[in-house]
């Protein structure tokens, strides 16, 4: 039977997910993405003429492209459904203009969540393009790519060939750089604590020096907290104020993109990528043993907490049901979002509450399925009750010295029940049910002092950035958008900027350089203030108060007198080694490559002489006798041998050196693995 309308979506799986749905009238196909976009090899943006991109079809896709054209023929109506935000609608009209013609019969419709009722729904009032939108993200792209391909050039001429700077990557790197400089020059102090073991009957309890005299206790150095010890030693412990309170502990709010990155970070060690990557799967539909594929998950590219009246009524039944009525508030929850968000979209939640996590779990991966239950429970806690403590906090004086105890006991679990039904993550954190579990006292009363014990402390430096906490102080920023969090990092990763090191990142030589030249000459490029604001007018387009031309402008003007200065000032930089030539005696410098960082004759040319510079660990292949080198490739940092084409050796770390008796390196063991496998931006 003929098909009387076509859809179009970005993603096979998703066709195969929306057709099941629609049924036989609609034909469903992917466009395997972006079909359009600026040219590869050159700026592609007429800045004379108001900034008007030159779009080339992508190379390889003329075969998708026609393939779209064939099944277009005679259809009554085409529905491009695309994901519901700017890149969704950009692909959708990029295809009405200059695939289709501009055919009247191109209809665009949204939706947050594969699912019959909001699939249906959206199809009975498909609507026009949304020129706004379509601005807002032809903006965007136009503006990074201005700043990523004039910059560019700037970099190759201090620093090396082949180096990048793009737009928000750029303020994202400030921020790990200005973290590791922190740490740098971060001066510890010292402070000690005092505990004092306590006891009444037969149980006993810890309790803090919190007051001295009235004042804050500041003990700052061992002579100081010896002599606390033994004054307060001599002392009677006695009970000089009881606090009883109870505390509340509301759950949070369901996950947005960036509040579900962090928690995926914090509670499974995914990094951003890896949890947009998964979060795309059981969105558009994974097989659960019926005929076609079931989304899991809401759309996951989100900034609002919002959640349908649907949904929520659904959620609030579940709740009832499985946890009782007395887990239930009274009206729904509700979450404010943050003051830009699209108010039309959703937050990230199950598609369907009934699916628990351990009715799927022998449909998904294991990863799937951990993130899936993430998504569940926090979803299923946002709408129960607060969990309640009793908190009770006591005051203990010795002599001028003021103690300090608190216990906390759960008495109502509310929504960590949430938590506690199946084997997901327990989200209760530190707070266990009973803490410092204290005897029943009385004002008044005398304590046996069993210990008093000193402790000394340095203040810490900050951390380094995680892709937790970087996606953090992006959101906190105005930095970051739903769509961008994973990709900055990505590439900041990829372009061997900073390296991801037991989940932190560690800024490289390569990324300070960047940072450096960018701050000297491109302030504007690197501050997070500036950047923040360009985001805000890009939002500013799509809700129609900014035109695009406006935005690019204001922007250009100032952008290009710094890139005209650059261009006269900036010099290459060289940077001289302890090391001399073998073949003429020269000092030898250090250059930037392609590949990386090497030595070569200062004669040069003269001179052609060069060599690596190695990480001094011997190559862990057998028999091979070189040494591991950094490298960069275009899919970003590994280690390569120095024996290289002849040994293949390739890692991303360096191997662990067991260190024999005597301290010498011993036999190295490496974990051998095909390049191509190891990005994990
Ligand atoms: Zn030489
Ligand atoms: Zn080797």
């Amino acid at each position: 039977m003929k098909k009387k309308n076509l859809v179009i979506v970005e993603s096979p799986t998703k066709a195969k997910t929306i057709s099941k749905i629609l049924g036989d009238n609609f034909s469903v196909v992917s466009s395997m993405g972006h079909i359009i976009d600026l040219p590869q090899k050159k700026l592609g943006v007429n800045i004379e003429k108001g900034f008007e991109p030159e779009y080339v079809i992508i190379p390889g896709k003329q075969k998708a492209l026609a393939s779209l054209k064939k099944e277009a023929k005679d259809k009554d109506v085409i529905y491009v459904a695309t994901d519901p935000d700017r890149e969704g609608e950009a692909i959708g009209w990029q295809l009405k203009e200059r695939v289709f013609n501009k055919m009247k019969n191109v209809l665009r419709v949204t939706f947050y969540e594969i699912t019959p009722a909001a699939v249906n729904e959206a199809f009975k009032k498909p609507r026009d393009f949304d020129a706004k939108m379509i601005e807002a993200q032809v903006g965007r792209r136009v503006l990074d790519r201005i700043v990523g391909y004039l910059l560019s050039p700037l970099l190759w001429k201090k620093i090396a060939r082949g180096l990048s700077a793009g737009r928000v990557q750029s303020a994202a790197l400030r921020l790990i750089i200005d973290r590791e400089r922190e740490i740098k020059n971060f001066n510890p102090k010292e402070y000690w604590e005092i505990e004092a073991e306590l006891a009444k009957a037969q149980s006993n309890f810890i309790a803090k020096l919190d007051k001295i005299d009235n004042q804050k206790a500041e003990i700052k150095n061992k002579e100081e907290a010896e002599r606390v010890c033994q004054e307060a030693k001599i002392e009677k412990f006695i009970v000089s104020q009881i606090k009883k309170s109870e505390k509340k502990r509301y759950p949070s709010a369901p996950f947005i993109t960036s509040t579900m990155q962090q928690d995926a970070f914090n509670k499974l060690k995914f990094n951003a990528n890896k949890t947009m990557f998964l979060a795309q799967q059981l969105y558009e539909g994974i097989d659960i043993g019926q005929d076609n594929p079931v989304s899991l998950i809401t759309y996951m590219r989100t900034d609002s907490p919002r959640v349908s009246a649907e949904a929520i009524n659904e959620v609030r039944d579940y709740i009832s049901l499985s946890f009782g009525k007395d887990c239930l508030p009274e009206k729904p929850n509700y979450y404010k979002a943050k003051k830009l968000a699209q108010e039309a979209h959703e937050a990230i939640r199950p598609t369907f509450i009934a699916r628990h996590p351990e009715s799927l779990k022998s449909f998904l991966s294991l990863d799937q399925h951990k993130l899936y239950t993430l998504i569940y429970n926090r979803f299923l806690a946002s709408q129960m009750k607060p969990a309640i403590y009793a908190v009770t906090s006591v005051g203990i004086a010795a002599g001028k010295y003021l103690f300090n105890a608190s216990g906390s006991t759960l008495t109502f679990a509310g929504f960590l029940l949430a938590y506690k039904n199946n084997d997901g993550e327990d989200d209760s954190g530190n707070e266990k049910t009973e803490k410092n579990k204290m005897p029943l006292l009385k004002e008044g009363e005398a304590l046996d002092l069993l210990k008093i014990i000193p402790s000394q402390h340095f203040t810490k430096p900050p951390a380094r950035y995680s892709d937790s906490s970087l996606i953090k102080a992006l959101d906190e920023d105005g930095v970051g958008r739903p769509s961008t969090y994973a990709p900055i990092i990505y590439t900041l990763i990829l372009r061997d900027y900073a390296r991801r090191i037991k989940g932190y990142f560690n800024p490289t030589e390569l990324g300070f350089k960047v940072c450096d030249l960018l701050v000297e000459y491109f302030p504007k490029i690197v501050d997070i203030k500036f950047t923040a604001l360009m985001e805000e007018e890009l939002d500013e387009i799509e809700e129609g108060r900014l035109t695009k031309l406006k935005v690019l402008q204001d922007f250009y003007a100032p952008f290009k007198e710094s890139l005209d200065f650059a261009q006269k000032n900036i010099k290459k930089e060289v940077i001289v080694s302890e090391e001399i030539c073998e073949k003429c005696g020269k000092q030898m410098i250090i250059k930037w490559g392609r590949k990386g960082k090497f030595l070569s004759c200062s004669n040069f040319p003269e001179c052609k002489f060069s060599k690596s510079i190695t990480s001094g660990v011997k190559c862990p292949e057998p028999n091979c006798g070189g040494e591991l080198i950094e490298r960069r490739s275009r899919r970003g940092f590994f280690y390569g041998c120095s024996n290289f084409p002849k040994c293949r050796f390739v890692s991303r770390t360096l191997p662990e050196v067991p260190r024999t008796p005597d301290g010498c390196p011993g036999v190295t063991q490496g974990n051998p693995r095909k390049v191509e496998k190891m990005i994990d931006g």
